[in-house]
């Protein structure tokens, strides 16, 4: 049976986004475990941490996902950027371990005006120097990003180095966002170009690294670098895209996230049937 789940609310607690989660019908979820667009955050209670994971245990949803904020930059050559980022960063990999979360999504950042290499070079050390401080078994992912002006993450090969530089396998994975390959180039909407795209993550990454999908249509045609999150098979990709990705076995087995819209024609319950339709009812 394929994991499914959506990106759900904080909003009134933590533990609440269980309550959204199972309501909408996940058999996976991912939060944010504070405001993501800003700096500050609140401690996590004992209590609060502990009615997580209790609701958590009885749902049977796993694994719970966590996303980085926004606002910190790893590539950034801003020396006070990069503390605070390598900061928010430890903090929120010791959040998962308070709540019991295995897995902690984040972007790669912009290097702005330094060189790509330079950013790369920053990404890494600024890993290596928040899994040092936050010892724990949290998996860290580094997404796919839609590879916009200055970015780092927008080609596999990008994503291959850092880990390469990071060296420490067993706490650094893949996030696969299909939106943001998708408009960074990679073809996913025919059978030889979502193999040739899924060779080429497994050349440079390794398949194996993928432990979270980001499910998400695309508003913007490939290539276009455009990240505009569009519901399943309404968008770019299709329907036809989205059932060759949901047979791909890279993808098929990882739990499934979507980061799709909620508007008139469609919710999170609406996308969930579309990828347990698409993906074969099983
Ligand atoms: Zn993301
Ligand atoms: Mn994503
Ligand atoms: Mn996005």
């Amino acid at each position: 049976m394929i994991r499914v789940g959506a990106h759900v609310s904080i909003a009134g607690s933590i533990d609440l986004a269980v309550d959204r989660a199972e309501e909408i019908g996940c058999n996976t979820f991912q939060i944010f475990s504070r405001n993501p667009r800003g700096w500050r955050f609140k401690e996590i209670s004992e209590e609060v941490a502990e009615e997580f994971k209790r609701k958590l245990q009885r749902s049977g949803m796993n694994p719970p996902v966590d996303h980085m904020p926004y606002l910190p930059n790893l590539a950034t050559p801003k020396d006070d950027v990069y503390k605070k980022s390598v900061e928010a960063l430890a903090v929120e990999l010791d959040r998962c371990e308070i709540l019991g979360i295995p897995y902690l999504v984040t972007h790669l950042g912009s290097h702005l005006d330094a060189s790509k290499e330079e950013g790369i070079k920053r990404t890494a050390e600024a890993i290596v120097e928040a899994l040092l401080s936050s010892e724990n078994e949290i998996v860290l992912l580094l997404e796919t990003t839609s590879n916009s002006k200055n970015s780092v993450g927008g080609s596999f090969e990008d994503l291959a180095e850092i880990m390469r530089r990071v060296d420490w396998d067993d706490r650094v994975g893949a996030c696969f966002d299909t939106c943001h390959a998708f408009v960074a180039g990679y073809e996913l909407r025919s059978e030889e170009g979502l193999e040739e795209t899924m060779a080429e993550f497994d050349g440079t990454v390794g398949l194996d690294r993928i432990k979270v999908v980001h499910l998400n249509d695309s508003k913007g045609p490939i290539g276009s670098k455009l990240d505009r999150h569009e519901h399943i098979g309404l968008g770019e990709i299709g329907e036809e895209g989205f059932s060759l990705i949901l047979h791909h076995p890279a993808i098929r087995t990882r739990p499934l996230i979507l980061e799709t819209p909620s508007d008139e024609r469609r919710g999170d319950r609406g996308n969930i049937a579309k990828v347990r339709e698409l993906a074969g009812g099983d």
